[in-house]
């Protein structure tokens, strides 16, 4: 398995398998050296290429299921974590219900 996790966008967005338009080998004394691969966003729309070591690179970084390396790397940070208390699921629920008009706007634009 290679060392890469995912292909991403300039956006941030990750790139799978559906996005990839192109995908081609670089050869030298008929060994593969890299992987060339040309994407289209499916968030952002922009065209994108990457070129990754053929040592790099793995199948698994362009699918969407659990044998993505970047999904195994979420999930342990999420036993770091710990699973989501019903205390904190009440907690947010009643700050969502504190929110007044006034504050919703301001994250608004915060997050805009
Ligand atoms: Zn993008």
């Amino acid at each position: 398995m290679g060392s890469l996790s995912s292909i991403r966008c300039r956006c941030g967005h990750r790139i799978r398998g559906r996005d990839v338009l192109q995908r081609g080998y670089y050869l030298s004394n008929w060994e593969p050296m890299y992987v060339y691969l040309k994407f289209r966003c499916s968030n952002c729309k922009m065209l994108g290429e990457k070129i990754v070591d053929y040592g790099d690179w793995d199948d698994a970084v362009l699918e969407d299921g659990e044998t993505a390396p970047q999904v195994v790397r979420d999930r342990s940070q999420r036993v770091t974590l710990g699973p989501i208390t019903v205390a904190e699921v009440q907690e947010f629920g009643q700050r969502v219900a504190r929110l007044r008009r006034a504050d919703v706007e301001a994250l608004r634009r915060t997050t805009a």
